[in-house]
């Protein structure tokens, strides 16, 4: 351990909703540069934990650390022009607008001056002030996904998983550190979804972002998280490698019944 300061740090973390405990003293860490997994059964509290760190909803009580400050009951536009952005499903205004349109209008960043940047390079470190410059960051993404053949394509029309990529296409246009994805492979198919963890690993290993991910399919989680933490009722059950969480009985009988 460097004792470094991790990107995400949750501590004690309660939300209720009326007599609803929601999320219950959830603790835990997130790695510089990990793909985390967040597991546990059904109303474990996981996608509660999400809206809390991403200032969607307010926590009742904890502290949420991104990169050292407490960011828990910010709005949720401060906490992305910190760099902490979660990806969202096409609503259904976007639905109608092409893949371009997506991409043109996603949220921007604000970093001072910066108007916007990329995650890609060569505008890494630029700032992108003019349309065409804007309009060329969206055609690198759009290759970097490989859907730049859909770009005129209205967002409704594409199946599930090209819109999984295109959600976190939009996502990373606000060019995050890290980013949380609540179910990205639902509705996937094996290519595409293998496609997207590539696009994933590819981040961690050229740009250094950090991802926590909700997921119920068990083979991607133990395939390619690391560490697994297992949310069970409100809060964290077990934490470790794949396979340590694999043989967990504590883990299994929260899933498998009492
Ligand atoms: P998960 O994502 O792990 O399935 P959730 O965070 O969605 O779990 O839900 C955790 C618990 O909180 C569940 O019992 C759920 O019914 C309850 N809950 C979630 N959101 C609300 C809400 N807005 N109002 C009341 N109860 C809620
Ligand atoms: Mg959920």
């Amino acid at each position: 351990d460097s004792g470094e300061e991790p990107p995400l740090r949750v501590e004690n973390l309660r939300k209720e909703f009326g007599g609803i405990t929601a999320v219950d003293g959830a603790s835990f860490e997130v790695a510089d540069g990990s793909l985390t997994g967040l597991i546990g059964p059904n109303g474990a509290g996981k996608s509660t934990t999400f809206n809390c760190i991403t200032g969607v909803q307010e926590p009742t009580g904890g502290a949420v650390y991104f990169n050292g400050s407490d960011i828990a009951g910010r709005a949720p536009n401060a906490i992305v022009n910190r760099g902490l952005v979660r990806t969202f499903q096409i609503a259904r205004e976007l639905a109608e607008m092409t893949v371009l349109e997506n991409l043109m209008l996603a949220p921007q960043r604000q970093q001072g001056e910066a108007l916007y940047r990329s995650v890609l390079p060569p505008f890494r470190d630029g700032v992108i002030e003019e349309e065409t410059e804007l309009r060329e960051a969206v055609w690198e993404s759009l290759e970097f996904f490989e859907i730049d053949h859909l770009a005129e394509e209205q967002a409704g029309n594409l199946s599930g998983g090209q819109r999984k990529l295109l959600e976190l296409a939009r996502a990373l246009m606000t060019d995050p550190d890290m980013l949380l994805l609540d179910e990205p492979f639902a509705g996937v198919n094996p290519t595409l979804e293998a496609k997207l963890l590539d696009r994933i690993n590819q981040l961690r290993a050229e740009e250094g972002l950090t991802f926590l991910l909700v997921e119920h399919d068990m083979d991607i989680i133990m395939e390619h998280c690391d560490p697994v933490i297992v949310m069970h009722q409100g809060h964290v059950l077990a934490e470790g490698r794949p396979g340590e969480i694999r043989n967990n009985e504590r883990v299994v009988d929260a899933y498998f019944g009492e």
